[in-house]
């Protein structure tokens, strides 16, 4: 698939627009343009993209039909909702009212490795988005792949993301290798010191995680109890804060670096280099403000097949004996 004919113009664009973009948004709202995994950065305006309710879009701007992917899919499991007897319980659930655990990979036995792609969606990102200087966060050639070639994979969703992307959240629910997992409402620091995103209070934290996994919720699909914190960043007060929701954080031991990669090909040695069994790897599905990630993935997936690799959801991962 011609995905990327269209990707010198789109860095050169990415690259006009950059200076402009960063102006833009300082005037808008505090921005983590120094965040090298999490801030913002412009892509590509399109203006009619910032309606509400956009469609989901290939990465030649073009509206697409239901992805006829989904007719090969089996009726979506609603592990979430379901509580009937011989059900197991919603992975990551922990017991509220303790301090949740923190994990940053699976045991070390095995081949199994997860793939987990964060979808941040900040203020100052949403507002790049609406005046059209950035075409896209959500990067619809990733999906395309994995939906392809049939590889699991685990989305770390804003709950602002999935706000202004219903249809593709709609696509990820829908796949039942996929598992959906909370990455905070608007993507604010749960520390005071977090690559320059804005921090949220401590008493609106444990309320932000909640409305998140309120908003997911409705989506049904592989839903869990896993929570990740923007840029990776907690401390024991933002700990004891998620007490009450009975989640489980998960911070990943492979980083890929990916966000404003200027090629792949840093990506891919960041990932197989550290790469073992129970591995947790952290990816973007963000599009502009990681543009490289998709022409990566073929190459990641390649090499972990060549290490005996192979990918699966986070909950398998991290707890072999669930079913796979
Ligand atoms: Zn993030």
């Amino acid at each position: 698939m011609p995905a990327k004919n269209s990707r010198a113009p789109l860095l050169a664009a990415v690259a006009a627009l950059a200076s402009l973009a960063g102006v833009v948004a300082l005037l808008a709202v505090p921005t983590p343009l120094r965040d090298d995994r999490h801030a913002s950065l412009a892509g590509l305006p399109t203006p009619s993209e910032t309606a509400g309710d956009p469609p989901a879009r290939d990465s030649r701007g073009q509206t697409e039909p239901p992805r006829t992917e989904r007719t090969e899919q089996s009726p979506t499991p609603d592990r979430a909702g379901s509580s009937g007897p011989g059900t197991t319980a919603v992975p990551g659930a922990s017991r509220p009212g303790t301090r949740p655990p923190v994990v940053d990979h699976g045991p070390r036995t095995g081949n199994r490795v997860a793939l987990t792609f964060d979808a941040d969606m900040t203020d100052a990102m949403r507002h790049q988005l609406r005046s059209g200087a950035v075409r896209s966060y959500a990067n619809l050639a990733i999906l395309d792949r994995l939906e392809r070639e049939r590889v699991p994979a685990t989305f770390f969703l804003t709950g602002k993301w999935v706000e202004e992307y219903p249809d593709v959240t709609r696509r990820l629910a829908a796949n039942p290798r996929f598992e959906l997992a909370n990455h905070t409402y608007g993507h604010l620091a749960f520390t005071s010191a977090c690559y320059g995103l804005p921090a949220i209070p401590r008493r609106r934290m444990a309320d932000d995680v909640a409305r998140t996994f309120d908003v997911i919720a409705p989506y049904g699909g592989r839903q869990t109890r896993y929570f990740r914190f923007p840029g990776l960043c907690h401390d024991r007060a933002a700990l004891t804060e998620l007490a009450p929701l009975g989640v489980t954080v998960v911070d990943g031991d492979v980083i890929s670096g990916d966000p404003f990669a200027k090629s792949w090909r840093p990506i891919v040695d960041a990932v197989l280099s550290r790469v073992r069994p129970g591995s947790v790897v952290v990816l973007h599905v963000t599009e502009a403000n990681a543009a490289m990630t998709d022409e990566a993935l073929p190459h990641i997936l390649a090499g972990l097949a060549a290490r005996g690799l192979s990918p699966a959801p986070l909950s398998e991962v991290l707890d072999p004996s669930r079913p796979g």
